[in-house]
């Protein structure tokens, strides 16, 4: 491997200004590798080659004439095709989407150029962001760097197995359910969902509004850092987004997590649980007493009814979501105008046509729950049972800092092995989705391997906005452990 992939965001960025290599050149290594290794991995659903260089080529003008002082100047990423891009195909790794090119910038690509980032393409997701294991997508599964038989996760398959292959430095993902933390876990990267508002979902294609938040994907915890500081803030086009200052995430991550309280939910061990993800866990646990932080057992008594109140709560929000999907406002129109016999015939022709089978279960069961009669059985039943799951974690916060547990209960498994089972697939986020049905941060990050050489993650969570001790924390284990060092065999 080209020896400029292992450098970390710093270390570029001191290279750039050192002018030791010019972003072209980085960018054109970045690219020699997305070709050595998409053939193998799919990460990728399109590689912007030119507008790349012209990005590495305008950074390096501002380099030439000092005016480098921003936070992601030259730096390769990508970026979940999600996210609208100006005039780039913008597929949500759909049919229906396939030839949808979006008319402006979400606020965060935005950003991304705003901070000097070079995009590279756009990345692999499960269809609409549906899913856990990246097989979803229409065009075909990403696979996982570590092991090309196992899945990389899902739904922002694609955004770790770049950041694991080294095919791009960070790149952005969202997580609604877990679709950045447990693909993060499968891959052996960095990945954090920041708390519901920190960053702007204008641009994002919506799955499920009261729980969708875009997260940055990393091979460390301080270009994780970076990154997220270069993306948050409040945007006046997104009446989510918060309004709280944006402090330099970068700042005190050397500060351990002496006398940090570590909150160790009971309810977190699963039935189910692969026995390595637990050993590897409680290691962690061992390191984090070593380091000097208090551990505590704790209880979030609701927990048990996270999963069956996401799974009213998503499909009812993306029923909603999807339903501009007409094959006339947005979405490829199915052909054959005059055999519909109405208009209604021509839409459902169309979304029969482009949607793929779990974005049709998802509408199927969110139609069903908002629908009249079951409503309130369903729909408004499961918004209570999110309120008792939010004050639990109220409750905890107010004795400890962070929640510790693992990302998801198994490591990678093999392509096709739950594609049959949505259930099984379903249980994949079990540990993830409390997070966000409160709204909470977290972060995963790789805490170990298996015998069989697949990473484990580690999840932490936090207070509302409270980032920064997430990632102090989060940086104390990589210091102590160096797990994030292990190279996928690619
Ligand atoms: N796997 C979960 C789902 O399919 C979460 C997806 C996500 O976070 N976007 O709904």
């Amino acid at each position: 491997m080209n020896e400029l992939l292992y450098l970390n965001v710093m270390e570029i960025r001191e290279n750039l200004r050192a002018k030791e290599f010019t972003a072209e050149e980085l960018t054109k290594a970045y690219l020699e590798r997305i070709d050595e290794t998409e053939t193998r991995v799919h990460a990728y659903l399109s590689v912007l080659r030119d507008e790349a260089i012209s990005a590495a080529r305008a950074a390096d003008d501002r380099i030439r004439t000092g005016d480098q002082d921003f936070p992601l100047l030259g730096i390769p990423v990508a970026v979940k095709d999600l996210l609208c891009m100006k005039d780039t195909k913008t597929t949500c790794a759909s049919r229906f989407l396939e030839n949808f090119e979006a008319p402006y910038d979400a606020t965060a690509v935005g950003r991304l150029k705003d901070a000097g980032a070079v995009i590279l393409g756009k990345l692999n997701m499960d269809e609409f962001a549906m899913g856990s294991s990246c097989e979803q997508s229409a065009f075909g599964p990403t696979h996982n760097p570590w092991n090309l038989k196992t899945i990389p996760g899902g739904s922002s398959g694609g955004s770790a197995a770049a950041v694991a292959a080294r095919s791009c430095v960070v790149s952005l993902g969202s997580d609604t359910g877990g679709s950045i933390r447990q693909p993060a876990a499968c891959c052996g990267v960095v990945g954090m969902k920041p708390t519901y508002g920190r960053i702007s979902r204008y641009g994002l294609i919506a799955f499920a509004s009261s729980l969708d938040q875009i997260g940055p994907f990393a091979n460390n915890i301080q270009d994780a850092a970076i990154l997220l500081g270069a993306v948050s803030g409040h945007d006046p086009r997104d009446s989510t987004s918060a309004d709280e200052p944006v402090p330099d995430y970068t700042d005190d991550l050397e500060a351990g997590v002496d006398s940090m309280k570590i909150g160790i939910p009971k309810e977190y061990f699963i039935e189910g649980m692969d026995p390595e993800v637990e050993t590897a866990v409680r290691e962690a646990i061992a390191v984090f007493e070593e380091q000097g932080a208090e551990i505590h057992e704790i209880s979030l008594p609701h927990t048990e009814y996270a999963l069956p109140v996401y799974y009213i709560l998503a499909p009812a929000e993306a029923s909603s979501n999807l339903a501009r999907y007409d094959g006339v406002r947005f979405g490829v129109r199915k052909k054959g105008d005059s055999t519909f016999g109405s208009l209604f015939g021509m839409y459902a022709a169309s979304r029969e046509n482009g949607f793929g089978d779990e974005v049709k279960r998802r509408i199927m069961l969110g139609t069903y729950a908002l629908s009249s009669g079951y409503y309130d059985a369903f729909y408004t039943k499961a918004q209570k049972v999110r309120t008792l799951i939010c004050q639990d974690f109220k409750a905890a916060f107010e004795n400890i800092d962070v929640v510790l547990s693992a990302t998801a209960p198994t490591p990678a498994f093999e392509i096709g092995e739950r594609l049959d089972d949505p259930i099984s697939m379903y249980l994949s986020d079990i540990l993830t989705i409390p997070c966000n049905l409160a709204g909470l941060p977290g972060i995963s990050q790789p805490c170990g391997f298996t015998s069989g050489g697949l990473p484990i993650g580690l999840q932490l969570v936090g207070k509302p906005f409270a980032e920064k001790t997430i990632l102090q924390a989060a940086a104390a284990f990589e210091r102590a452990t160096k797990h994030h060092e292990a190279l996928p065999p690619l």
